[in-house]
């Protein structure tokens, strides 16, 4: 018999996790779940983002320093950020659209809201502090930010990727600039790293279908609010949608030769990963490889493009903080004004670029985005509910964008390999 691959494993672990998680509770097996099943899945995401700050310094390392010049990073780069920015300006333009005309804040009642409020009041609480805190900050303290004083210190953390992405280009650009026989052996031991970190993702991921299974097995669903809030969730997966099935292949389509199914089917493992995890940042190691061998994007490209998309592009965020923040309003029986939205999607997109890479950053960060236009943040209860699935679903649609551009500047370098290159996974 022909033997499954890794990702038809993973999608069965993801379906099986799925039944499990959903009727665990009506037979009874709660307690086993969250004592037997859920700490395999914990041990899987640990594992991932174990290592993935290894991932990020090495392979970044390593493929800038094969760089043959400075300026080439600088137009790799460019272009990256331009089109990243393009991304998350669109995807938010689209959540904004879509949520003027279906308006699903009219279709919740008084009571409901009422009783939403008052369900998530205590939840919301902290989520509040946490946005305050950010939000006390100056103008350039993102900047401040990406500047490490210890990077021991950054190394420690996984929320301090921006830190790591800098000092690795920081010392791939100098291993360039160095003396060639000097740096020779740098090279080769970060050239060997790269090598191991990436064996051991192979590693970490012959365990993912138990991952997925457990991690899946031990969500406890709300099924009941979800229908409550059913036409703003469906809102929002409409617009994730959009992108995933129109903007993204039309992307692909007039700036790289890679035809849209085969780019779906290499990504899978990433974004099955993706729904799995709710964290772009876990899910990393896994978009990377991905990238390299499915798709057939360099490594000089995928090793740069990614960690910083994982970081900054947060495409599906963005389609969530602007749907969310109308359907409040409108909730709250707000009209917002044509300047009103405008400062939604600036907002929006800030804030997506800032959210961390981790599960639940997007709602945190929605609070700014409600702020900035004056609508009450407690409004937030009424959609924390629901917003456990969405981040599945939005963190999908992130790691589809950080791969979109990955193969749109890998194509413009000449380094997207032709398909009939890439070997079979
Ligand atoms: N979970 C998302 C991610 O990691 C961020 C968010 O909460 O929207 O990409």
């Amino acid at each position: 018999m022909k033997k499954m691959p890794l990702y038809g494993k993973i999608l069965i672990g993801m379906g099986l996790g799925l039944i499990w998680g959903l009727s665990a509770d009506s037979l009874g097996l709660m307690e086993f779940t969250i004592n037997w099943i859920k700490p395999w899945g914990t041990i899987f995401i640990n594992s991932l983002k174990l290592i993935a700050i290894p991932l990020i310094l090495f392979s970044l390392i390593d493929g800038i320093s094969n760089l043959s010049d400075v300026s080439k990073l600088s137009r790799i780069g460019g272009r990256t950020i331009a089109l990243y920015l393009a991304t998350t300006v669109i995807a938010v333009t689209i959540g904004l659209l879509l949520v003027n005309v279906i308006r699903p804040g009219k279709f919740l009642s008084p009571e409901k809201r009422e009783e939403l409020s008052r369900t998530f009041a205590a939840d919301l609480d902290t989520k509040l502090t946490t946005a305050r805190d950010l939000k006390d900050d100056g103008p350039l303290q993102i900047l401040i930010d990406i500047v490490p004083d210890n990077i021991f210190g950054s190394l420690g953390n996984n929320t301090n990727m921006l830190q790591v992405i800098f000092f690795a280009i920081l010392f791939g650009i100098a291993m360039i600039m160095a003396k060639p026989e000097k740096v020779k052996p740098v090279k080769s031991f970060f050239d060997g790293a790269n090598e191991v970190v990436l064996k051991i993702v192979d590693m970490i991921m012959r365990f993912a279908p138990i991952g997925v299974f457990s991690l899946l097995a031990s969500l406890n669903i709300d099924m009941q609010l979800m229908t409550a809030l059913g036409v703003y969730s469906l809102n929002v997966v409409l617009g994730l949608a959009v992108m995933v099935f129109i903007t993204y292949p039309l992307i692909l389509k007039f700036f790289t030769r890679l035809p849209y199914l085969k780019f779906m089917k290499g990504i899978l493992p990433a974004q099955v990963l993706a729904f799995s995890t709710s964290s772009s940042a876990a899910t990393l190691p896994v978009t990377i490889d991905c990238a390299e061998k499915r798709l057939g994007i360099s490594e000089e490209v995928s090793s740069f493009v990614l960690p910083l998309g994982a970081t900054i592009n947060m495409d599906g965020t963005s389609i969530h903080q602007g749907v969310s923040a109308v359907f409040i309003a409108q909730a709250f029986g707000l009209d917002l004004t044509l300047g009103q939205q405008l400062t939604i999607l600036m907002t929006a997109v800030l804030s997506s670029i800032g959210a961390a890479a981790v599960p639940g950053a997007g709602i945190i960060m929605l609070i700014i985005v409600l702020e900035a236009v004056g609508i009450d943040p407690t409004g937030l209860a009424l959609i924390l509910a629901v917003d456990r699935p969405l981040d599945m679903l939005r963190t999908v649609v992130n790691v589809t964008g950080d791969s979109t551009v990955a193969s749109v500047i890998a194509s413009g370098e000449g380094e997207l390999q032709t398909v009939s290159d890439v070997p079979k996974p």
